[in-house]
């Protein structure tokens, strides 16, 4: 089959979609208002899927749970996959093996959209810089959207009443496995560090799912990169898009870089001061690298350097990404989203105060062995949470002090009762929350009423 697909195709199609998580019951509901015939099928128990189930009743779409069974046996033109499924599921391999496509929700979004869209993609930043885009192009009038990864799917934008004339959307590697024909007008990959190697089957493979970004790009699209990334900067030499790099040294091949702590962005070979570093709204190196994919993004897609400076400026930061919670004489931190040991070393170098960190969770595999000697510079105890505590205490004990808390009831509680003064007392996991929790967003939440409740006591 031919993608992007001509809509008005889609009213003599049967479309099976797998999965009833939100982009699975927002991709149904676009397809079976373009007049599809609409499938859809979930493994998981049906008693987890209330709300879903009666989202599908309401719309008069047929579906099944506890298993593929009637997905197995039915027609279907092509098959519409949620990022949560990994492509070597018994269901996907037997759609392979019948020459079916599969695309991914986003995909077929894509096909409804014409406005301009920036797509970002990378392992770590990518919903701080959707956001700040975002934040910037609304603070400048224009009618944008965050989607995608960010919690609303890009199909819920474009059945959106009022349309949205730019999206930005934030895309997993997940997501991008199955893109078909999706071309962003500006993308940029932030960094790819080791994550979700399960799902991929190695690092090649979530590598390779990245640098998809750009696949179907033209010559008139940009695709931004980190000036410092040598390995991405070889693997995308094929793209046929404009490659923009970004830099935190000054470089005549950079569009944006900090020179003497000034970022300055290059416009019509002329450069343009917008702001100094010490002016950004958010804390850490990270987010001067955050800020100028910002910055290029947003001067690519038209905006003044006057609105850019404004927006950039005013933004509030996104919850849990290094969020200050409380302060009591110590700096009480929640950066709940760091759920690889890459963010664990950015929210380590970013905070300027000793630091006693509550890490661990689910285990992802990647070694801490990246952060050893920050933990010997920065941080007086580590207090472990989790199912990875054990392999946190074999890698780091030799760097600093270890205390077993097993749930963040006991970690805040213990840090209350003996952090020092002065202290910063940092969420940051470094790992995912499912062993105890539903989401990161879960766990940043319990952490911030158990530490208000502790600062108030
Ligand atoms: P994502 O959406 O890619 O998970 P977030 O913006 O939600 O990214 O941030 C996730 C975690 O990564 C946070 O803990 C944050 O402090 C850290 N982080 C943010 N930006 C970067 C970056 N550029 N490089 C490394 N880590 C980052």
């Amino acid at each position: 089959m031919n993608f992007p697909l001509q809509i008005d195709r889609l009213k003599d199609m049967s479309i099976t979609v797998v999965g009833m998580g939100i982009s699975g019951l927002a991709a149904a509901e676009l397809l079976h208002k373009s007049g599809a015939e609409v499938f859809v099928t979930e493994f998981g128990e049906r008693s987890k899927f209330i709300d879903a189930i009666k989202f599908l009743d309401d719309l008069k779409i047929p579906y099944e749970t506890d298993g593929h069974t009637e997905a197995l046996k039915k027609k279907a033109d092509f098959i519409v996959i949620s990022p949560g499924i990994a492509p070597e599921t018994e269901i996907l391999k037997n759609f392979r093996a019948n020459k079916l496509d599969m695309v991914a929700e986003v995909e077929v979004a894509s096909w409804f959209f014409d406005g301009i869209c920036i797509a970002i993609s990378g392992s770590n930043g990518k919903t701080t810089v959707v956001q700040w885009i975002t934040h910037i192009l609304k603070s400048a009038g224009i009618n944008a959207v965050a989607a995608g990864n960010v919690g609303y799917p890009f199909s819920n934008a474009v059945m959106s009443e009022t349309p949205f004339t730019h999206v930005v959307l934030e895309l997993s590697s997940y997501q991008l496995h199955s893109i078909a024909s999706l071309k962003p007008e500006v993308a940029a990959l932030l960094n790819v560090s080791a994550d979700h190697l399960q799902w991929h089957g190695g690092f090649e493979n979530y590598f390779n799912d990245k640098i998809r970004i750009s696949e179907y790009q033209s010559k008139n699209d940009f695709l931004v990169l980190p000036g410092w990334d040598q390995i991405l900067i070889q693997a995308t030499t094929t793209a046929k898009s404009k490659v923009l790099k970004v830099g935190l040294n000054e470089n005549p091949e950079n569009t944006v870089q900090v020179v003497d702590e000034i970022i300055w962005l290059s416009v019509d070979s002329k450069w343009e001061r917008i702001a100094a570093v010490r002016e950004l709204p958010i804390p850490g190196r990270h987010n001067v690298e955050n800020a100028l994919f910002t910055i290029t993004a947003c001067s690519r897609v038209g905006l003044s350097i006057a609105q850019i400076r404004r927006g950039l400026l005013s933004f509030k930061g996104v919850p849990h990404r290094l969020e200050m919670v409380a302060n009591d004489g110590r700096q009480w931190i929640s950066d709940s989203k760091s759920t690889n040991v890459d963010s664990l070393r950015v929210a380590l170098e970013a905070t300027e105060r000793p630091i006693w960190l509550i890490a661990g969770g689910r285990d992802k595999g990647a070694p801490f062995k990246p952060v050893e000697n920050l933990v010997q510079e920065k941080v007086e105890r580590i207090l472990t949470i989790g199912e990875a505590a054990s392999r946190i205490d074999a890698e780091l004990n030799h760097c600093t002090g270890i205390i077993h808390c097993e749930n963040l009831q006991t970690a805040v509680g213990y840090a209350h009762a003996n952090a020092p003064e002065k202290t910063a007392i940092l969420l940051s996991p470094g790992c995912a929350s499912f062993d105890q929790f539903s989401s990161f967003f879960e766990r940043g939440e319990i952490f911030k009423t158990l530490v208000k409740q502790a600062v108030r006591s």
